[in-house]
């Protein structure tokens, strides 16, 4: 595995592998790498020759009251399970690069709309804003033909879809399925957060996922009733948890789905636990031969 920290060394990697006609599959984090990540990089290996794995915290996605400074960072062990799930290359930009006039002097920013702004990001003012940004710079560093996100992250990857074809980035995305702990708690770099205790009632975000498949499947159409179903639980299983939101959404657009659901969706969630905020989502996709759950 090669790692590179300046956009003209990378350019060197990436430019010698096109030269072998490789292609290119690039892997976003923020580090602190667990089977999450692992699973993208996999999927990754399996469709392209060369896989770039990025790790950088960024700045401009975090509130000011956000974890930004306590952000979990491990970067020696990265580097191994990088190494050991088959990275081929590791790019670990500085804020110079990726801010040239620092994170503040930033003028031009990607601004996804009406969807940054719902869900997430109405607790989180400029998050989408952030990671779209910095999204689109690793995209025009690395010019992957893949890149790969997670599905927990669900608002953040249709987002991300959107942008690639709203702004023609010759880009394809790729969603790959959350990897989960054994009781159904989605992995994230937050957990570690968690107190025992915390740790024990979240299980219940994963619980409202299966909830819900259920009222699906019985038939259930009505959204605001499917989201009070999910809230109900949560309360009831998760007292120390306090609800950011519960909703089911138009998988499109984010919007609030309509009463009677007839279309794709995403029931999400939001749980802060203390300051750790948790996120996990369901889609469901109306197909020809019935509903499919992801
Ligand atoms: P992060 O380092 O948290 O920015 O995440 C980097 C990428 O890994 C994003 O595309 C996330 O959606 C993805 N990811 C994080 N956790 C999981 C998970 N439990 N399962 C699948 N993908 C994940």
């Amino acid at each position: 595995m090669n790692t590179v920290t300046l956009p003209a060394e990378l350019r060197q990697r990436i430019g010698e592998a096109r030269r072998q006609n490789y292609s290119v599959g690039f892997v976003p984090t923020m580090g602190y790498l667990h089977s999450g990540h692992l699973r993208l990089v996999q999927q990754a290996g399996e469709e392209n020759d060369l896989v770039v794995v990025s790790i950088y915290v960024n700045p401009t996605q975090f509130g000011p009251q956000e974890d930004f400074a306590r952000y979990p960072r491990d970067l020696d062990t990265d580097r191994r399970l990088a190494e050991e799930a088959g990275v081929g290359l590791l790019f670990l930009p500085d804020t110079a690069t990726i801010y040239p006039a620092g994170p503040d002097g930033q003028q031009v920013w990607i601004d996804p709309g009406a969807m940054a702004q719902c869900l997430c990001g109405a607790s989180r003012p400029g998050h989408f804003r952030g990671v779209a940004t910095v999204v689109a710079k690793l995209f025009h560093l690395v010019q992957p033909d893949r890149a790969y996100f997670g599905a927990k992250d669900g608002q953040q990857a249709t987002i991300i879809t959107r942008m690639v074809a709203d702004l023609a980035f010759p880009i394809e995305i790729r969603v790959a399925p959350t990897v989960r702990e054994k009781d159904g708690l989605a992995l994230s770099s937050r957990n570690v957060y968690l107190t025992p205790d915390q740790r024990h009632e979240a299980v219940a975000l994963s619980q409202v996922l299966n909830l819900a498949k259920a009222y699906l499947t019985a038939g259930g159409r009505n959204a605001r009733e499917l989201e009070k179903v999910a809230r109900d639980h949560l309360t009831r299983a998760a007292p120390l948890g306090r609800i950011d939101y519960v909703t089911a959404v138009d998988l499109v657009t984010l919007q609030p789905a309509p009463d009677e659901i007839d279309r794709d969706i995403m029931l999400a969630l939001a749980v802060y636990f203390g300051r750790t905020r948790l996120i996990d989502n369901r889609v469901v996709r109306f197909t020809p031969s019935g509903l499919e759950f992801q």
